[in-house]
C-alpha cells in the first residue's frame, strides 16, 4: 500500500508520498511557507501562487512529491522530465 497523503487547495492539489521521499531537504529550503515540518499539516498548498508551487515541486529529486492543478492547464507529474 502506498504512503501518499493529498493536500487540497483552491488552485492545486500537493501529493506527497513518503516512501518515496529521500529527504533532500530541497522543498522545504526552497518554499519554507508552503513546505514546513513544524506545522500541520506540513503543506499549505494555498500559501503560494500554485504555479510557483508547480514549479517548486518540478524541483523535487525523488518523484515523492507531484501535483496536479485545479485549472487544468497542467495534469501532473514529470511528463517533460526527459526533455
Ligand atoms: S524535495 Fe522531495 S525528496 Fe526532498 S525532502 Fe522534499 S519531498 Fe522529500
Amino acid at each position: 500500500m502506498t504512503k501518499e497523503k493529498v493536500y487540497y487547495g483552491k488552485d492545486i492539489e500537493v501529493m506527497f508520498n513518503s516512501d518515496v521521499c529521500i529527504h533532500s531537504g530541497i522543498c522545504v529550503k526552497g518554499l519554507p511557507g508552503v513546505f514546513n515540518l513544524s506545522k500541520r499539516p506540513w503543506i499549505d498548498p494555498d500559501a503560494d501562487t500554485s504555479e510557483g508551487i508547480a514549479r517548486h515541486i518540478d524541483t523535487c529529486p525523488s518523484g515523492a512529491l507531484t501535483y496536479k492543478l485545479l485549472d487544468g492547464k497542467y495534469s501532473t507529474r514529470k511528463e517533460d522530465e526527459h526533455a
